[in-house]
């Protein structure tokens, strides 16, 4: 491992400003949370995207969201064939193990892999149809939602649909696990589908009755 390299030294002078003011200040909570474990009350399914600040939106502390991230906050469908399943097996252990009442999916503007997506489904992108791209295998799970926006005529809200599909895709998804279907049924757990304007700092919210995003 000697490609490993020493933390770079304005991260070193960042993590000593935390460690001196804000964990210094909150010393207390931070050993309750070794103590006793975590218990997040949601789990939060968000885009990698470094524009997406999850724990600012909601001004969260450590200890409330369990989040997972991946490339434009897809859940796959479902599936049993002993592959390694990154975002599944987060989605089991937050249901089965931490019991989180809700699952927010946070899908956001201006996403890259929502617009890689929508070149590939297109036929503009090929480098991302080759078998050997981890991003275009992983976009595929947004092919669905390409369908049902694909006829739409402006580029601009072809992207805008597309982001949102990518949101309803993954509760639809998610409903195809078999312990969230039993989570929901029981009224153990909730699930949520938000957009996130990264310009505006605004919230859309997924209303599934209406199938419609709603200004929060
Ligand atoms: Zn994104």
């Amino acid at each position: 491992m000697e490609h490993t390299k020493p933390l770079p030294p304005d991260l070193v002078a960042r993590y000593r400003g935390w460690r001196a003011t804000r964990f210094a200040e909150n010393k207390a909570w931070y050993r309750h949370l070794a103590e006793e474990g975590q218990h997040p009350r949601a789990m939060v399914i968000s885009c990698c995207d470094s524009r997406v600040h999850v724990t600012s939106i909601f001004g969260a502390d450590a200890g409330e969201f369990f989040i997972h991230r991946n490339i434009a906050n897809l859940v796959p469908p479902f599936e049993i064939d002993g592959d390694r399943h990154g975002t599944s097996a987060a989605i089991e252990y937050a249901v089965r193990s931490l019991k989180v009442a809700h699952i927010i999916v946070l899908g956001h503007s201006n996403c890259g892999g929502v617009q890689a997506c929508h070149d590939m489904c297109r036929g503009d992108a090929p480098e991302l149809e080759a078998s050997g791209s981890f991003v275009g295998r992983w976009m595929d799970i947004l092919r669905p939602g390409f369908e049902r926006v694909k006829g739409i005529a402006s580029d601009a809200e072809r992207i805008v649909a597309l982001e949102k599909q990518c949101v309803v895709v993954s509760l639809e998804n998610l409903m195809s696990f078999p312990m969230i279907r039993d989570a929901v049924a029981g009224e153990m757990l909730s699930l949520h589908g938000i957009r996130h304007d990264i310009a505006s700092g605004g919230i859309e919210t997924f209303d599934g009755r209406s199938g419609r995003f709603e200004p929060l």
